[in-house]
């Protein structure tokens, strides 16, 4: 059975572990925005149950699993050692393929297949590449970029190669999505995945190093363990020596997105590098407790309104005063942003690496 194929399985163990408390309830994004037991960690497990048992999925059906985010929060209160968003994943892909799905859904699996990336964007991936001798045939570390930043943080990008070509980092020379939101989504990314492992393995490389905590969640899970997975945070933590960042007179938080913090337990790195460049006032809630942003899992493309208003709840624990919200994921980037414009909060929301690339000079 491949890794994908396991994904898809709903583990019946696992549906019995929960033995229904509803500590979930108190720490549920989705729940605590919708107040349905049905969009409760709780009741999807429910739900997934009860499709194993010939339950017919109607769209209620689909919005109890599909509301879930992925968080992660709930397996990490939850006293049984349940696994929710493993169970919720597995319930969606059983759904997708009987065919049955929401348009989101349907629209990751169109834009991936014709495209290559999440959006269905046309464009060169690597458009923000200035130098284009920097791609090459073999290298022992590569930088996966991401559908994101490739497209929508193409600047975050540039930054972020600047600081690891540094250090011998490479690029693949035609990247494809990393299957993240395909497998969120309950759809198979085979064929993405092949196509990056293809190209890593052509180039030989041991390392890949990600500044996409989608990217570094599924490259860590979904691939084989042929290479190491590093996320710039930590890349960047165990150069701090090398880099010498100088001192800014800036006050920021961290904001911990769920896939690197709760899932890849990757909590210290990123304030290591903050603490090193500024003063770091911690969120109300942070680390294993940090709230989600609400972009995972589907929900921002599904439900954008639910996405949103799961962010301007998590903008409500970032302390007064600060200059800026850092996070190490572009799609929390993306989520609390819009969520600070909808509530016109002044905090600007940066990667990690603006920070960085502000703080270091050139090569
Ligand atoms: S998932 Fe865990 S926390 Fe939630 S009701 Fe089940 S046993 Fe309780
Ligand atoms: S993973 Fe997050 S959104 Fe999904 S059920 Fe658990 S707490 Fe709710």
């Amino acid at each position: 059975m491949t890794q994908d194929q396991q994904e898809a399985k709903i583990d019946q163990r696992a549906l019995e572990v929960c033995v229904r408390c509803g500590t979930c309830r108190s720490v549920c994004p989705a729940f605590e925005v919708l107040g349905w037991e049905s969009k409760n960690t709780r009741g999807r497990v429910m739900v997934a149950k009860a499709l194993g048992e010939g339950l017919a999925p109607d769209a209620s059906v689909l919005d109890s699993l599909n509301t879930c985010t992925t968080c992660g929060i709930c397996a990490a209160k939850c006293p049984a050692g349940a696994n929710p968003p493993a169970i919720v994943q597995a319930a969606r892909r059983g759904l997708v393929s009987q065919g049955i799905m929401t348009e989101a859904q349907a629209g990751f699996r169109t834009k991936v297949a014709g495209s290559g990336n999440t959006f269905g964007e046309v464009g060169e991936r690597l458009a923000w590449l200035s130098d284009a001798g920097a791609i090459k045939e073999k290298a022992e570390a590569v930088y996966f970029v991401g559908c994101l930043d490739s497209y929508r943080y193409p600047v975050v990008a540039a930054k972020t190669f600047d600081i690891l070509r540094r250090f011998g980092v490479a690029l693949l020379p035609d990247e494809k999505c990393c299957g993240s939101p395909l497998i969120r989504t309950g759809s198979s990314a085979l064929k993405v995945i092949d196509e990056n492992l293809r190209q890593i393995r052509e180039m030989k490389a041991k390392t890949v190093v990600t500044g996409c905590a989608g990217c570094l969640s599924t490259l860590k899970s979904s691939y084989p363990p042929e290479f190491e997975v590093v996320s710039v945070p930590e890349f960047l933590a165990e150069r701090l020596s090398v880099l010498r960042p100088r001192r800014l007179d800036l006050t920021v938080t961290y904001h911990d997105p769920c896939h690197l913090g709760r899932h890849a337990g990757i909590f210290d790195p990123p304030r290591e590098v903050i603490k090193a460049i500024c003063r770091l006032v911690e969120m109300k809630r942070s680390r294993e407790d940090a709230r989600c942003c609400g972009g995972g899992g589907g929900v921002r493309a599904g439900y954008p309104e639910l996405s949103l208003e799961i962010a301007k709840r998590r903008l409500q624990d970032v302390p007064a005063g600060v200059d800026a919200i850092v996070s190490c994921c572009p799609l929390c980037i993306r989520n609390l942003s819009d969520a600070g414009a909808g509530v016109g909060a002044e905090v600007e929301v940066i990667d990690l690496v603006d920070l960085v690339a502000r703080a270091i000079g050139p090569p």
